[in-house]
């Protein structure tokens, strides 16, 4: 993510292939301050995102030349930018798998220009906050082998980094600050995703899944992050 310290609000690429959404909302995101940079296809999404280092991608999921999910996909694999998905459809199941592609948040067809703008403010807010609040407040620290440094983001296991996803980090720092102590369902979906959410955990359960395969714990029987039935997780203290 650039953060180049012009006066725009940040650069947004908008995946979008209908010229009759990204045209209008264009304008109404240069109007509040942003530089909107539109991509067409989901091949040109791919390279503009490597060219212009946008601030956040505003993507839509249905594209003449692939799937709006698989571009999320392969942004996440070796970027950290925020992603808001546009879609038109609105069941949980969705939502659910946006997050899980690594999405910020999501804003469902058809919306107005004002809502996009809201949305695209408050996840630029929380990412931003996220970046200075893990500077300014937190030392490096270490639960038994588990070495964590929020300020840097960067996490290691037994002297070996380990590579996480964002949201991978936010859970494994947010389970690892509580070690010895069980971190509710509900409390990790509100302080790691904090977006308009409600209904099922599911995306949790993934991440949880994903973040055991890269600490080498066996599910049957995890060595750090202990699952506290019907409740919660807990990372063991040593
Ligand atoms: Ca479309």
């Amino acid at each position: 993510m650039s953060e180049s310290g012009n006066a725009s609000g940040g650069t947004i690429l908008f995946v979008e292939d209908e010229e009759a959404i990204s045209a209008p909302f264009s304008k109404v995101l240069a109007r509040e301050g942003f530089e909107p940079v539109v991509a067409g296809t989901a091949a040109e999404a791919m390279e503009l995102a490597e060219r212009i280092e946008p601030d956040l991608v505003l993507l839509d999921l249905t594209l003449p030349d692939g799937d709006g999910r698989d571009v999320c996909r392969a942004l996440r694999r070796d970027s950290d930018v925020p992603i808001v998905m546009l879609t038109a459809r609105g069941s949980e199941l969705d939502r659910v798998v946006g997050l899980e592609m690594g999405a910020d948040d999501y804003v469902v067809k058809p919306f107005s220009g004002a809502e996009v703008v809201s949305r695209i403010r408050a996840v630029l807010r929380r990412t931003r906050a996220a970046g200075a609040d893990a500077g300014r407040f937190e030392p490096a620290f270490t639960v038994g082998d588990l070495e964590i440094d929020v300020a840097a983001r960067t996490a290691a296991l037994a002297g070996e980094p380990i590579e996480l996803t964002r949201k991978e980090f936010d859970l494994l720092a947010e389970l690892a600050r509580n070690a010895g102590r069980v971190v509710t369902r509900e409390d990790l979906m509100a302080r790691v995703w904090d977006v308009n959410w409600f209904g099922s955990t599911k995306t949790l359960d993934v991440h949880v899944g994903a973040l055991r395969r890269k600490l080498g714990d066996d599910p049957a029987a995890p060595r750090h992050i202990e699952t506290v039935r019907g409740v919660g997780f807990r990372f063991a203290e040593s």
